[in-house]
């Protein structure tokens, strides 16, 4: 059995242009907060069925030498005022233990002007495993994902 899962520039963008349609429905989010690196092509495909802007932070769960880290170290940050009294579309690739979103959504949460129904995710990858925090523990009112998938690494065409 292949130990990996493998995914083509195709099959992400029909993931994300048929999630867009239905988050525009569902959520109807103001901006995307891309999570980078992984969450930057995802977010740019569903931008072009949205048509909302695009706000980036980058974050990283491995040092320097690839090991996995507890707590995500920040890459890059951004001026949260902006996103003030918007609904935040959170964008990453993968959904695997969940500390990432977790650590991003505690931070936005801490915004008096981000308010928990005006934050959802969307990860393209949702894995089958034990997650750090329960969906229903975290300050958002929407969640959704591609695929769920197996417990094994996932390569994207960008790998
Ligand atoms: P977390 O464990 O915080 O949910 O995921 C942290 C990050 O690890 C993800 O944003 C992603 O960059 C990376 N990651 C976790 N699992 C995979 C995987 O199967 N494939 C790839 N390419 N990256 C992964």
């Amino acid at each position: 059995m292949e130990d990996k899962l493998y995914y083509s520039y195709n099959d992400i963008h029909n993931i994300c242009v048929e999630k867009a349609n239905t988050i525009k429905k569902e959520f109807v989010p103001d901006v995307i907060l891309a999570i980078g690196g992984g969450g930057l092509i995802p977010a740019r495909i569903m931008r072009s069925v949205l048509d909302i802007p695009i706000y980036v932070v980058s974050l990283s769960t491995y040092d320097e030498t690839n090991n996995p880290i507890n707590e995500p170290i920040i890459v890059q940050w951004m001026d949260f005022s902006k996103l003030r009294n918007k609904k935040i579309l959170v964008v990453d690739e993968v959904d695997d233990t969940r500390k990432t979103i977790e650590f991003l959504v505690n931070k936005l949460a801490n915004n008096e002007e981000i308010s928990e129904e005006n934050l959802g995710i969307f990860v393209l990858h949702n894995k089958k495993k034990d997650k750090v925090i329960g969906i229903n523990n975290l300050s958002i009112s929407y969640y959704n994902y591609g695929e769920m998938v197996e417990n094994k690494w996932i390569v994207y065409p960008w790998d």
